[in-house]
């Protein structure tokens, strides 16, 4: 949850933010209505989302885009060729979570029932307001082809909330068939901003995620006799206390980073010590040399533990570092001051917006190419909450939560407005040469 007092310091000390947004087309059209009362009440989870990119599909197709399909799961791409000029990626995520919609709108998926129990399946996370905005700012650079010069890709994306989705596109044979973009760009709602305003977080904005494994090896026995044993259950409650030490003296105070261990498994009763317990990490990073300091340092402490309780080597802890990393989000600065200054041009409102330890997998787009990229963020919460003092407590409901519902009518249009003049912007821009990495590998980690 956002700090207001943070940000608001921070708007005032770095940017202006503008939070007036006269000028600025805050009503959704018909067609933009429709099609986002049609997504929001047929959302499908991770994977799933075949319908989902059909519709997506056939109006991209209609409004004149060459669709390239089979970018992993049910990801696709919609290109648009419009003379010599730079190569834009604009990507969408289509997939809903597993969670019954309380909202109480009449298009809510939770009216749909099966065996006497509504369906889990809800846009909680806002997809459904990116995928709206995208298909109108797709047809709206079909009608304003004269202004702008070059490539756009706006790529459908499955999968994002399993972290899987942006991993099979790149790994994908007919991702690799295209152009290769100069700028990616997306954005995602939040309800810490009041509707249409446009949050900018320049440098890292998303963490890194790692989930880990940790089986604690011991040696079973009598609950009575702990000295004929080694104790597993005292050793894994030693290494989660040590886990908590890697952050604050092994890692640069300003470069932050997260373990928890959200899960811990061993034993059945009071009189017998278990041969091994069962932990569950996250990890959350941003630089590359966080993130792999703290993988060694887990590795380090957890053998270390082991050793000086008596173990050999081969009853050291095993760790497990599942199949599903996804890099930090690395939000090229240069980027970040062009468009800044595109919505300022139009009096948007903007604001600064702190990084998040959460995960976005857009970084894998940056990251395994090095590909200038920026995720905005884009508010949903209504202003006419305007006797609420603090935006904080006026939410409508946060994000991954079944009252989580977008103030979609105001924050549509806005958002057509944000992405359309951030794409034309691009494209009316020579690209930035790339001259080094500008963002972290997971190229030397441990999977
Ligand atoms: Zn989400
Ligand atoms: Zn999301």
């Amino acid at each position: 949850m956002v700090n207001r007092t943070f940000v608001n310091a921070l708007c005032g000390a770095v940017f202006f933010c503008t939070l007036s947004s006269k000028g600025l087309s805050q009503h959704i059209s018909a067609l933009s209505e429709e099609r986002y009362m049609y997504l929001h009440s047929h959302p499908e989870v991770s994977s799933e989302e075949a319908n989902t990119a059909s519709y997506l599909k056939s109006i991209l197709s209609k409004a004149g885009f060459t669709i390239v399909d089979s970018l992993g799961f049910h990801s696709f791409a919609g290109v648009l060729y419009n003379g010599k000029g730079p190569v834009v990626m604009y990507r969408t995520d289509m997939d809903a979570l597993p969670i019954v919609e309380e909202t109480g709108s009449p298009f809510s998926p939770g009216a749909v029932m099966k065996s006497d129990r509504p369906i889990a399946r809800m846009h909680a996370c806002g997809h459904d307001v990116h995928m709206t905005t995208w298909l109108e700012v797709a047809e709206q650079l079909i009608q304003q082809k004269n202004s702008w010069k070059g490539t756009v890709i706006f790529l459908a994306q499955s999968s994002e909330e399993t972290g899987q989705g942006a991993r099979a596109v790149v790994a994908s044979e007919n991702f690799k068939k295209l152009p290769k973009a100069d700028y990616n760009i997306a954005f995602h709602n939040t309800p810490e901003l009041p509707s249409g305003t446009v949050g900018f977080c320049d440098n890292y904005a998303f963490a890194a995620v790692d989930m880990m494994n940790i089986t604690v090896k011991g040696v079973g026995g009598h609950g009575a006799e702990p000295f004929r044993a080694v104790d597993p259950v005292l050793l894994a409650a030693y290494l989660v206390t040590e886990l908590q030490s890697i952050v604050s003296r092994n890692l640069p105070p300003n470069d932050p980073a997260v373990i928890t261990v959200g899960a811990i498994h061993g034993g059945t009763v009071g009189n017998i010590i278990p041969s091994e317990v069962e932990l569950k990490l996250t990890i959350r990073s941003y630089s590359e040399d966080s993130r792999i300091k703290i993988l060694k340092r887990i590795e380090e402490i957890g053998n270390g533990l082991a050793a000086s309780a008596g173990l050999t080597e081969a009853n050291y802890p095993k760790y497990t570092l599942l199949d599903m990393s996804i890099p930090s989000v690395f939000n090229s600065p240069e980027m970040g001051k062009m468009l800044m200054s595109a919505f300022q041009g139009k009096k948007m409102p903007l604001s600064v917006m702190p990084a998040k330890m959460i995960g976005e997998d857009f970084g894998v787009y940056g990251t395994s190419t090095h590909i200038r990229s920026y995720m905005l963020w884009i508010g949903t919460t209504s202003t006419q909450q305007s006797d609420c003092p603090d935006l904080e407590d006026c939410f409508t409901g946060k994000l991954h939560t079944s009252d989580y519902f977008p103030d979609y009518s105001t924050t549509i249009p806005m958002a057509v407005e944000t992405m359309r003049t951030a794409l034309i912007t691009l494209f009316n821009t020579r690209p930035i040469p790339i001259t080094h990495s500008v963002s972290p590998s997971l190229n030397k980690s441990k999977q």
